[in-house]
């Protein structure tokens, strides 16, 4: 594959004249493109016109199969079929790896997906979740996904037991109310004990714990509690940013699901993300990037979600809003060394843009060429792909 730019997301600048030779699912070799020399069967994907890139992450989203402006859960076939399209969606739109957090519908999608079944990204599901008698997602309301209520540590240990044998890739808990509860956003609904009995069953099995959490005092506690990833995380005080940058925990700061509704309620929380992000940056907490979108009208599921990069990089350097929905994505998933870079030996997982993105981070959102583990998905000059 030639490449007019290549920028491997590794950290180091990107390069003109590139070549990557790709054997089956994965990078076999990266360097100049007069290097490549020929190889007798092999074809040569030319995309000398665009910037190669890593495939996209996005940290945080929902297959809630939900339809625009649907008000209440259709039936669990009709929700399947739509997620199924939004998963080809945001495939073809660059995203090879995404994490859901909540939904009954993203372990089905992730199975048929590895079984070959379905055009997908790699998928990570968390699909129920964990929360206080108080906690989110308990509001009275048609629901499109499930939380379960934990009462004190034995209780926290047994739920997380439980969704291990369900399956889950990561445990997501609710440590504090909203967001629907906007303005209650930072009232903590778990303790820090039942937040490290979570933790420890949850890492005992091999899984990762991501928690909703808004507001210092909850995300104090789940950094005490020892959360992998913090999702939301505003709304902090100076000394809770510090408190973060020195933990092992990451934020998620969802930006795009706020970002986007026209409602005065989500513009003020918009501004709210947006500044803890300027003073977490400052801090130096890590973040990746995460849309919490939910295929509803205004976070539908494709190009859109790359909108994260851009609200990312109006408080970051192009580079480092990049790495937080590559690199730094991949790091925070535990697939540092599947995906989120191009480097020899990692799934050949990867898009192409026309203009040079750290210019225009928005150009992420007009993906013109993707591969997903080795297999062309989307080649818009080239007319290959399915
Ligand atoms: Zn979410």
């Amino acid at each position: 594959m030639l490449a007019g730019h290549l920028w491997d997301g590794t950290g180091a600048p990107p390069q003109p004249d590139m070549a990557l030779r790709i054997a089956g699912k994965r990078i076999e070799w990266c360097g100049p493109a007069g290097a490549l020399g020929s190889n007798a069967g092999s074809q040569v994907i030319g995309l000398r016109g665009l910037w190669v890139l890593p495939g996209m992450i996005d940290a945080h989203m929902h297959f809630w199969g939900l339809t625009p402006g649907e008000v209440t859960p259709a039936d669990f076939q009709t929700r399947l079929r739509a997620a199924q399209q939004q998963a080809r969606d945001l495939l073809h739109a660059g995203f090879t790896t995404v994490r859901d957090l909540g939904s009954p519908i993203a372990p089905y999608l992730r199975d048929a997906s590895a079984e070959g079944a379905l055009e997908t990204p790699r998928i990570l599901a968390a699909h129920v979740g964990l929360t206080g008698a108080r906690g989110p997602w308990l509001i009275p309301q048609p629901s499109w996904w499930e939380a379960r209520v934990i009462r004190g540590s034995e209780s926290a240990r047994k739920e997380v037991r439980r969704l291990h044998d369900e399956g889950v890739d990561v445990v997501k808990i609710g440590a504090s109310t909203g967001p629907r509860a906007e303005g209650f956003g930072d009232i903590p609904t778990l303790t820090v004990d039942e937040i490290r009995a979570v933790c420890d069953a949850a890492h005992g099995l091999g899984l990762p714990v991501a928690a909703h959490a808004i507001g210092s005092e909850a995300v104090r506690r789940c950094v005490l509690g020892g959360v992998d990833t913090i999702e939301h995380g505003y709304g902090l005080s100076n000394e809770v940013c510090e408190l973060v940058a020195a933990s092992d925990a990451w934020i998620v700061p969802t930006l795009r699901t706020r970002a986007v509704r026209p409602t005065p309620e989500s513009q003020a929380t918009s501004r709210k993300q947006m500044d803890t992000l300027r003073r977490g940056v400052a801090a130096g907490i890590r973040y990746a990037a995460g849309t919490d979108s939910v295929g509803d009208v205004f976070t539908q599921h494709g190009s859109g979600n790359a909108l994260e990069f851009e609200l990312m990089g109006r408080l970051m350097e192009p580079a480092a809003a990049l790495a937080a929905g590559t690199r730094d994505a991949a790091r925070m998933l535990g697939l540092a060394s599947e995906t989120g870079t191009l480097e020899a030996g990692k799934f050949a997982d990867l898009i192409g843009v026309r203009g040079d993105p750290r210019r225009d981070l928005s150009n992420l959102q007009r993906v013109e060429f993707v591969m997903h583990s080795g297999h062309v998905v989307r080649h818009d000059a080239g007319g290959t792909g399915r």
